[in-house]
């Protein structure tokens, strides 16, 4: 099992520095919608001015827009030296429907998630693919960027690439190393200096690998969470995983692991997409006491993210996380706390959950499920201190399935 945890250091978020040009013109990139007024300006987290990917509000230009219609080009590419086995269209059914359903489920119906496949057999590229140099953290260039402009230059002739908000590629699974030797998926998000394709940069592009195929026999349910992922940075989220793997967030966010059972996004990632209202956020900004009703972050509906903001540059979360919809591994359900730092860059670490019941081993027996901190989420009773920051945070109450009720107090 040593080996298998291993691998859940996972895909790699390869970010230029933000620019201004995206897949298509039409669309508008970053959040559109993001929920804010000035009981929430406290908890605005500023991008970090030397950070490439940040958590930080609103998210860069040159993204793509997360809410709404989302038209993902979807192309099967193979190669001569890895010719596609099986149909095209098989490959594309490894992760569609489930990544637009996981989308659907995890904004509340706010992004609808279209994945279109104009060319709908394998496209196939000009050199074999060893002569493109892929591998794992290889740059934009020169491998990158030759692959690029021969899939532009295979695909023009079929496809308007203005028609576009982002770019899958997925790769015939047999070219490269298995997933669980290396795993070579990627993307490359608000990348202004990408090959342009009629008239528009291709800006924001994700590849997919291998198979995320753990040989637990669950790989034709979860294998293709690897996209919703790899998707995510074409939306402006950072890695959640470090060197050391998902012990910073553990199975809280599919940017911190993206292998195993199905999980959801942290309820701060859910506001920078613009998938909350601002009636599902609370600020606890000022001295005092106050109190919030939390509700299941996997459903429509409630409130959602607690923000207690610590310094300018970063906040406490909290989020209620139980069983259900995209949660379908969480065994302890409660208040999960966290920290955001707007300064800190992709898989550096911008996120670090809190453990309730430290040193627990967790609760949960799913592999490739960061085990310690499955049971993080603080129970009925508990209570988190900051005293350096005179902040505390109480779960007061709470039912199985239901609510649960905070207090927030700043000295
Ligand atoms: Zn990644």
């Amino acid at each position: 099992m040593a080996a298998l945890a291993a691998v859940t250091v996972l895909t790699l978020a390869v970010s230029t520095s933000a620019g201004t040009g995206r897949l298509t013109a039409r669309t508008t990139a970053g959040p559109v919608g993001l929920a804010r007024s000035s009981a929430l300006s406290p908890c605005f987290l500023r991008g970090g001015l030397d950070v490439q990917m940040t958590e930080g509000l609103p998210t860069p230009t040159g993204y793509s827009h997360s809410t709404g219609t989302v038209h993902a080009l979807t192309l099967m590419v193979d190669f001569s030296d890895a010719p596609g086995q099986g149909s095209a269209l098989d490959r594309f059914h490894e992760f569609f429907p489930q990544t637009q359903e996981w989308f659907r489920t995890a904004s509340y119906g706010r992004l609808d998630y279209r994945p279109e496949t104009p060319i709908p057999t394998w496209l196939r590229m000009p050199k074999p693919f060893k002569a493109y140099g892929i591998e794992r953290g290889a740059p934009f260039d020169p491998g990158y960027r030759e692959l690029v402009q021969d899939i532009v230059a295979a695909a023009d002739p079929d496809v308007d690439f203005r028609s576009y908000d982002l770019l899958n590629v997925l790769v015939t699974p047999n070219a490269g190393p298995s997933a669980l030797d290396t795993v070579l998926s990627v993307t490359f998000a608000g990348n202004s200096d990408a090959p342009v394709a009629d008239g528009v940069p291709i800006s924001n592009a994700s590849f997919v690998y291998s198979r995320q195929d753990d040989g637990s026999g669950s790989y034709a349910r979860t294998g293709y969470r690897v996209l919703p992922h790899e998707n995510g940075h074409t939306f402006g989220l950072p890695d959640l995983y470090t060197q050391e793997g998902g012990g910073a967030v553990g199975h809280w966010d599919i940017m911190s692991e993206d292998w195993g059972a199905n999980n959801d996004l942290l309820g701060w990632h859910k506001w920078k997409l613009g998938w909350l209202d601002g009636t599902q956020v609370g600020c606890a900004g000022a001295r005092g006491s106050v109190e919030y009703t939390l509700t299941p972050l996997y459903k429509a509906g409630g409130g959602k993210l607690v923000l207690v903001p610590v310094d300018s540059r970063s906040v406490y979360a909290l989020e209620l996380r139980a069983p259900g919809g995209n949660d379908e591994d969480v065994c302890e359900p409660g208040i999960l706390i966290y920290r955001v730092d707007s300064t800190v860059d992709t898989g550096r670490g911008p996120i670090t959950v809190f453990d309730g019941h430290r040193d627990s081993g967790g609760c949960t027996r799913s592999p490739n499920v960061h085990a310690e901190l499955s049971d993080a989420p603080f129970s009925v009773g508990q209570t988190f201190k900051d005293p350096r920051h005179r902040i505390t945070i109480q779960v007061l109450s709470g039912t199985p399935g239901g609510a649960y009720r905070v207090r927030i107090t700043r000295g």
